[in-house]
């Protein structure tokens, strides 16, 4: 293994991560990376804040308050359906 080029693996490893967190990384690409962190606190840390991010985001969204009036107004719309 060479170590002089650690820089190119970490930008690797990063792009993979970003594809990882989208769900769109290969089995293969998820090894890598994984391997990767376990010898690099860079790249390690890096995964840890994107993923905290990340969730952040999710909260936000789901604790987005309803309308009061969208409720009632799909409501009615789906009677008008039926
Ligand atoms: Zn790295």
């Amino acid at each position: 293994m060479e170590s002089d080029n650690g820089l190119t693996t970490c930008n690797e490893c990063l792009e993979i991560l970003e594809l990882m967190l989208d769900n769109e990384a290969s089995k293969e690409q998820e090894s890598y990376v994984n391997e990767h962190i376990e010898s690099c606190i860079h790249c390690f840390e890096h995964m840890q804040v994107e993923k905290e991010i990340r969730e952040l985001i999710k909260t936000k969204i789901a604790q987005l308050p309803v309308p009061d009036g969208l409720a009632s107004e799909i409501r009615s719309k789906i009677q008008m359906n039926y």
